[in-house]
């Protein structure tokens, strides 16, 4: 029996419409290396997306495979509640040096597991202030931050959570200040829009235990970009009201901004901070919540005193994602992957910035770091769809948020892929016409 046969008659893919793959074939991939998948009909196509944002170091990148593998020798995971092991101190140690004093670290294996951490130690912690009444969230619009219940009740996007309503509790959303690229003046001074922001965060202010943000770049929202200043602007009014501030770096976090960490930009320090995704650079599923030992301290006590964060998941501290992430560390630190990641940016800017006018079909191109996305201009129902299975045919996985067109590719691409990607995407967009 085919292999799609028998996929279709078991399995529930992730994020899909299943109807839809009774039109659109699913790709048979039986290898994969740097930017490319290697497809069972012997074609091999531009993994343009990262495989959902992870896979910064691209596919199969050796120093990664053989520090999984030197770990695979010795064991593979045990229970990490009482137990220690060389690998996860050394990660533990690397990650607390990427924002001092941000330098405790928890362990888990998805990003909306990390964010629900976050959620949680934010609230226990305003509890153990003695600041009862601080019960409530704040995020912003169009916000995303995963599928866990936690997570999905501080995201914004009515498509991922309106059939969830009723298991979700009430946030306050914020407006953004949106900008296309760092020349917008808005940039740098959010002053004319901060007014009305600050006076619907006041409202809220004495009820609210954390606020939470994709810090610079929203990316399911369709890589929508806002003010630093606005970032800043956020961080002191949290600090003034003893509020916490969350950065979700899942996305963002990891060199894709061209900084390691996108907080960067706006040279600002959160309380928790979640990273996932290019951490191991999708290698194996690995999330973490960094915070600060003052936050630790207010938990820390006799058993007795009922102040333990009992938080666990049974992969907590994964030793074969640990050991990629530390290998992902050294690599983007040796080969300064920040620095590459604003050299392809800026190439990839420019290639989308003339499709954009060779073809008409796209609008408000933008991003930062390794990221370009513009919207789809055309009247045809579903365009995104359009668009991703003409470029599977030319040799590319582009996979739009909805009729946002983004590339957010391998740190790594060269000069030459993203050429091929480029034409691609424009063949891809012409089929609209
Ligand atoms: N936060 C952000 C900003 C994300 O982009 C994502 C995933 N796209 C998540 C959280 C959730 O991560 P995961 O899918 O690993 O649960």
């Amino acid at each position: 029996m085919m292999l799609q046969t028998r996929d279709m008659r078991h399995i529930w893919h992730p994020c899909t419409q299943m109807k839809d793959h009774e039109t659109i074939p699913l790709l048979e991939v039986t290898s994969a290396s740097g930017c490319y998948l290697h497809l069972s009909d012997g074609r091999k196509i531009i993994d343009a997306v990262s495989s959902w944002w992870c896979k910064s170091l691209g596919h199969q990148h050796p120093r990664i495979k053989q520090a999984v593998q030197e770990q695979l020798e010795k064991f593979e995971h045990v229970i990490f509640a009482g137990t220690t092991n060389e690998v996860i101190v050394r990660i533990s140690e690397l990650l607390a040096q990427l924002m001092p004093p941000l330098d405790k670290v928890l362990y888990a294996g998805d990003g909306s597991c990390a964010v629900e951490m976050a959620l949680k130690l934010s609230l226990h912690a305003q509890h153990l202030r003695g600041e009862h009444q601080r019960t409530k969230f704040i995020s912003l619009q169009n916000a995303y931050h995963g599928e866990t219940a936690g997570a999905m009740s501080v995201s914004d996007l009515g498509i991922y959570r309106a059939h969830y309503q009723s298991i979700l509790f009430d946030v306050v959303n914020i407006p953004v200040p949106y900008v296309n690229d760092v020349c917008d003046p808005l940039w740098d001074d959010c002053s004319l829009y901060w007014g009305k922001v600050e006076s619907i965060l006041n409202a809220a202010a004495e009820k609210t235990a954390a606020i939470i943000v994709e810090p610079i770049m929203q990316g399911a929202a369709g890589m929508r970009m806002y003010s630093k200043d606005f970032l800043k602007q956020l961080r002191q009014w949290t600090e003034k009201n003893k509020i916490y501030l969350i950065a979700d770096e899942i996305m963002t976090g990891m060199c894709r901004t061209g900084k390691m960490l996108a907080c960067e930009h706006a040279e600002i320090i959160p309380d928790f901070l979640c990273l996932s995704k290019g951490l191991t650079s999708g290698w194996l599923p690995l999330s973490v919540t960094l915070t600060r030992q003052e936050i630790y301290d207010l938990c820390y006590d006799d058993y007795a005193a009922g102040k333990s964060f009992l938080h666990s998941h049974t992969y907590s501290g994964n030793v074969l994602a640990a050991s990629a992430a530390v290998a992902v560390i050294n690599i983007m630190r040796d080969d300064d992957i920040a620095n590459r990641a604003n050299i392809l940016g800026e190439k990839m800017r420019t290639m989308m910035n003339d499709i954009a006018n060779e073809t008409g079909l796209l609008r408000d191109v933008r991003g930062m770091g390794a990221i370009a996305a513009a919207d789809v201009i055309s009247n045809r129902e579903r365009p995104g769809i359009a668009v991703y299975e003409a470029a599977i045919k030319r040799g590319a996985l582009l996979r739009p948020l909805g009729d946002t067109l983004y590339w957010l590719p391998p740190l790594i691409m060269s000069d030459v892929e993203l050429s091929l990607l480029t034409e691609i995407t424009r063949d891809a967009l012409i089929t609209l016409i």
